[in-house]
């Protein structure tokens, strides 16, 4: 007998329907004599809804209230999960982030875990019931107020309580069958993978990949829980994370699992490209162009200093950011701009991130030649690249990721002879 905790989200508790499915999946779990504890997400787009209906009454909705309005939509499906799985003859008690013992630190929006307390949550596992708690939420002991996690939060919220709990595996169900070497939207030939590493997860979901959260791969990998990414929709075998020094529990003793090179391909075209051209190129300019970047709260990704044109004595330095923080830091720079002494800037918010990612590049040569070709084979002109240990990007032209992101897919040997299957939904 094991301790699963299950995520279920939003897509995967869409409606009436959806929810007896998965309350008969949690059953299920429980019939095979396993103790379950399930976080779940908000209904279908519920989130998204109520916070269109929050600006539509305000357009600087007050935090506090913003979260309290976000954390109803996870009580509503943990209810009605309870409900359903009331009337298949189980137990079910669900709790709230706070009754769950969900502690965070007070930033409203985008707030941490810093404890876990679930004694309910123990005392209703020893009654024997099946616990559901409310995603994406938690509480503060200063402020005393309900606090949300983030978007997304629901995953970091499951890997916590499975930290907490000691659980033997933490399940997080989306509408796709696991991880795959490339968005199966994008790439229908993108593989499904038996495991990968959390670093390469984490390198994946940093740069585009939406299958699992990033904070929810970064607990995991600090507290060490075994993550199954799998299908609401099937009952096939997903995808494991594996942390350090974790084994895949379907691996078979002595049998060495395959382990490819490259993991995946990922694509992010969330991002904008700054120019501030002609910077005299002395000591410092540097330095004060990214305190000012820094300064407006931009999370710059990728950046590029040309070599300066001698007959000029000065450079072109490019960065790439959210576009959702774009305007603030143009705005600053310009206002900086006799200061600093540039001669102008140029914004680009077309442009597309395409990564290829696997530990495998730590050990192998003629990694990133392989992407050159793909692109050049491809005709795809490449604007900036930025590698880390395991990881290579390059900048393209938003139009040409999804066709680059399909070469470089087959380039590396990773298209598989069938289509995924794509259930529903948006992917979470
Ligand atoms: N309902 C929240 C959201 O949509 C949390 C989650 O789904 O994980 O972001
Ligand atoms: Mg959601």
């Amino acid at each position: 007998m094991a301790l699963i905790v299950q995520k279920y989200g939003g897509s995967s508790v869409a409606d009436a329907e959806s929810i007896k499915r998965v309350a008969k999946r949690i059953v299920d779990t429980r019939r095979a004599g396993h103790d379950v504890v399930v976080a779940v997400s908000a209904m279908g787009d519920t989130t998204d809804e109520m916070l269109d209906l929050a600006h539509e009454v305000a357009p600087i909705p007050a935090p506090r209230e913003l979260d309290m309005l976000l954390s109803s939509g996870e009580r509503i499906s943990m209810a009605l999960l309870a409900m359903a799985i009331h009337s298949m003859g189980f137990e079910a008690r669900s709790f709230t982030g706070s009754q769950a013992g969900m502690i965070t630190d007070s930033h409203h929006g985008k707030a941490r875990i810093v404890d876990v307390t679930p004694v309910r949550l123990r005392e209703a596992l020893d009654e024997g019931a099946i616990v559901i708690v409310a995603g994406f939420q938690g509480f503060n002991r200063d402020t005393r107020d309900i606090t949300t996690l983030g978007r997304g939060g629901s995953d970091t919220t499951a890997v916590a309580l499975a930290a907490a709990l000691n659980a033997d595996v933490c399940e997080i169900y989306s509408d796709v069958d696991g991880i795959f070497t490339a968005d199966p939207r994008v790439i229908p030939r993108a593989r499904k993978l038996e495991q990968v590493s959390s670093e390469e997860m984490l390198e994946l979901a940093a740069n585009g990949a939406k299958v699992l959260y990033i904070r929810a791969v970064e607990y995991a990998r600090r507290h060490g829980v075994l993550i199954h990414a799998r299908s609401t929709f099937s009952s096939s075998e997903g995808t494991y994370v594996l942390g350090e020094g974790m084994k895949n529990p379907r691996a078979i003793e002595g049998e060495a699992m395959e382990e490819p090179i490259v993991a995946g391909v990922a694509t992010d075209l969330s991002q904008a490209k700054i120019t501030v051209a002609g910077v005299p190129d002395v000591p410092g300019k540097a330095a004060e162009i990214f305190k000012i970047v820094s300064k407006a709260g931009a999370n710059v990704d990728m950046i590029v200093q040309n070599v300066s044109a001698a007959s000029t004595g000065r450079t072109d330095i490019s960065f790439t950011l959210p576009k959702a923080d774009a305007a603030t830091t143009l705005k600053a720079l310009a206002a900086e701009q006799r200061e600093v002494g540039f001669e102008n800037l140029l914004h680009d918010d077309q442009i597309g991130k395409l990564s290829v990612v696997g530990a495998g590049m730590r050990t192998h040569s003629g990694v990133s030649a392989i992407l050159f070709e793909a692109l050049s084979a491809g005709g795809i002109n490449i604007e900036m690249i930025s590698t880390s240990e395991i990881r290579i990007s390059v900048v393209l032209r938003g139009d040409d990721v999804a066709a680059a992101a399909r070469t470089v897919h087959s380039a590396y040997g990773l298209d598989s002879e069938i289509e995924a299957v794509v259930h529903a939904g948006t992917g979470r």
